[in-house]
């Protein structure tokens, strides 16, 4: 759990994650929406600009995909619903409301599963996007903003959860959690980035909103620094306001930003435009049959069917692309145990090291699986494994096995690891007295300047048996 949060502070933390859905066209118009590169204002008609007298229709797509991620999401679906008018003043919206769903969502009720524990589903509600402002010279710098309507009216689907977590980190969890079952269903647009309303109060006290949060670790940031800003105002004795706050993902601060509007100051009015939606039970079956396997059932059935742990399962199955790599190699008779060895700890960690996802990158199966292959026949040692991965994925491209080749990585049967060994020992007599007095780390000192002298090619686990053999 989370390292922030003591015993004795009670932590609710909700959210609200908005996801763009991979629709055509926008919400309630023909308009396109492929966006990226176009001229500003280019992709946008009466309907998304809210000129009077035009009227929305819903796109059917997008309400298909709404009901995806609500099964997914073990939600109710409700058959029949509609659409509200959310009244506010501002130029990202030019018809001063925004469609979207307030009395009956077109899901409610879920739930996702962070391991053991339940995080339960509210709502699972569609609205249009705003468009977007513009500043010329950077937030806060210009003295005037630019507006581009492109992308208004763009479906989002709105996923609000209970006060359930407990700790910024476990909201980070399932923010991870989320994006995955959404990326096994591919409902999300391409390029664009789900942010997140995060809601957080202590001990029964006033609920503070960080608004529109752009990705996972900056939320985690955002609600971390108002953890222990709401705990310092408390052993202050200060009152904590309910207020909204904006997160500067720079200072990796919040701040005020304005009183927190209720549902009433919205004023909600059912949108006349638009009729009830009336879904029937057909329908509904459809998207059902429709439904892709989703992660837990993948994790599930790779146990029983490649005899992997339920870790490595996990692992693999928390990132659609490793799962489908992982079923790629098997599929070409790949050995499983090195196969899962090599996704789940030398490939992820490159990964994560260098912050990169694995749909960032083409890789090749067959150049992987040959890798594997040199592995089963025992012709690299871990180290080279690794650095030859790190040159394949960053940058060069220069396969694997073409790396090990060319730099005289693979294991050279012909050298004398016994010759080496015995030179070693006889350069480091004080450090061989030493292990002899109970110094174990010694032996991975002197494990280290072979695997050196062998430029990495010896097996790890054959160096030190053959050198215990040696000093013993
Ligand atoms: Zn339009």
């Amino acid at each position: 759990m989370s390292v922030v949060n003591h015993l004795d502070t009670k932590v609710m933390i909700g959210l609200e994650v908005h996801t763009y859905l991979h629709t055509k066209s926008k919400l309630f118009c023909s308009c396109g929406t492929d966006i990226i590169e176009s001229i500003p204002n280019s992709h946008c008609c009466p309907i998304c600009l809210g000129h009077p007298g035009s009227k929305p229709v819903l796109n059917a797509k997008a309400v298909e995909l709404a009901i995806k991620v609500g099964l997914a999401l073990n939600c109710k679906i409700n058959k029949d619903f509609f659409f509200s008018r959310k009244t506010y003043f501002y130029p990202d919206m030019s018809s001063n409301y925004q469609i979207t769903q307030y009395e009956v969502p077109v899901a409610e009720k879920g739930f996702i599963m962070l391991g053991e524990k339940k995080i339960r589903i509210t709502r699972a509600h569609l609205e249009m996007d705003p468009a977007a402002l513009v500043h010329p010279q950077g937030l806060g710098k210009s003295n005037y903003s630019l507006i581009d309507y492109n992308r208004c009216g763009f479906a989002l689907l709105e996923i609000v959860t209970e006060p359930d977590m407990v700790s910024p980190s476990e909201a980070r969890e399932f923010l991870n959690t989320l994006e995955n079952i959404l990326s096994y269903l591919k409902v999300l647009m391409p390029n664009t980035t789900m942010k997140t309303d995060c809601n957080i109060s202590i001990n029964g006290g006033a609920r503070v909103e960080i608004k529109n949060v752009s990705g996972f670790a900056a939320a985690e940031k955002a609600l971390s620094f108002e953890l222990l800003r709401q705990k310092q105002y408390e052993r202050m004795n200060k009152k904590i306001e309910q207020q909204t706050r904006l997160f500067n993902a720079v200072t990796g601060q919040t701040m005020e930003s304005r009183k927190k509007e209720t549902a009433d100051d919205y004023g909600y009015i059912f949108d006349p435009d638009l009729v009830k939606i009336s879904l029937d039970e057909e329908q509904i079956n459809k998207i059902k049959e429709s439904m892709p396997e989703l992660p837990l059932q993948k994790k599930q059935r790779f146990v029983n069917e490649y005899g992997i742990s339920d870790y490595e399962s996990s692992v693999l199955c928390n990132d659609l692309k490793l799962s489908e790599l992982f079923e790629m190699l098997a599929k070409k008779q790949a050995d499983i145990k090195i196969t899962a060895n090599l996704l789940t700890r030398d490939l992820l960690s490159i990964l994560n090291h260098d912050s990169l996802k694995l749909v960032e990158i083409q890789l090749d199966v067959n150049k992987i699986f040959d890798l594997i292959n040199l592995v089963k026949l025992g012709k690299v040692s871990d180290m080279n494994v690794k650095k030859s991965l790190i040159n394949y994925i960053s940058g060069n491209k220069i396969s694997p096995i073409e790396f090990l080749t060319k730099n005289n990585l693979l294991v050279n049967e012909n050298m004398d690891i016994d010759l080496i060994i015995k030179r070693i020992v006889e350069n480091n007599l004080s450090a061989i007295k030493d292990y002899k007095n109970g110094n174990e780390k010694v032996l991975n000192f002197l494990a280290g300047l072979i695997m050196r002298e062998t430029k990495g090619s010896a097996r790890i686990d054959v160096v030190l048996e053959k050198l215990k053999q040696k000093i013993n």
